[in-house]
């Protein structure tokens, strides 16, 4: 919590009684409103279709944004986070036929597809570019 006397702020610690607090407080919170966070998402879904041309990386078709869903490349559920450098435009059918493998895994088995990764997703993170190379079998 920050109070204010005459434009000067100070920082009171939680603890601090009311009785010691001057008449005019103002609370300031670092945690975003839900309204802020859900625009931070809209605005990074907008970000990543944008930067991926509203094309899916794994068909290499372009769709419009409400047709596109973002992939994880690295699954969440196998260390993969929110970066943009893990995150690719993909449409729902490859979503769907990806499921929850991790991009190189399911590209292994799909050399017209990991054409495409390779030629389109070209902002993802090189190490994760790098594994679907090296774990391609033919
Ligand atoms: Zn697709």
């Amino acid at each position: 919590m920050a109070t204010w006397s005459f434009g000067r702020s100070t920082t009171v610690p939680p603890w601090t009684r009311r009785s010691e607090l001057p008449a005019l407080v103002v609370c300031i919170t670092s945690v975003p409103r839900r309204s802020v966070i859900k625009n931070r998402n809209r605005n990074r879904r907008e970000r990543i279709f944008e930067r991926d041309g509203h094309r899916c990386v794994y068909c290499g078709l372009s769709y419009p944004a409400d047709e596109l869903t973002l992939d994880h490349v690295q699954p969440r559920v196998r260390g993969g986070d929110h970066s943009d450098g893990n995150l690719v435009a993909c449409c729902r059918a490859c979503n769907v036929a990806k499921g929850g493998e991790a991009a190189w895994a399911f590209l292994a088995r799909r050399p017209d597809l990991r054409a495409n990764f390779l030629r389109y997703a070209t902002a993802v993170w090189p190490r994760l570019r790098r594994a679907v190379v090296e774990a391609a079998t033919d």
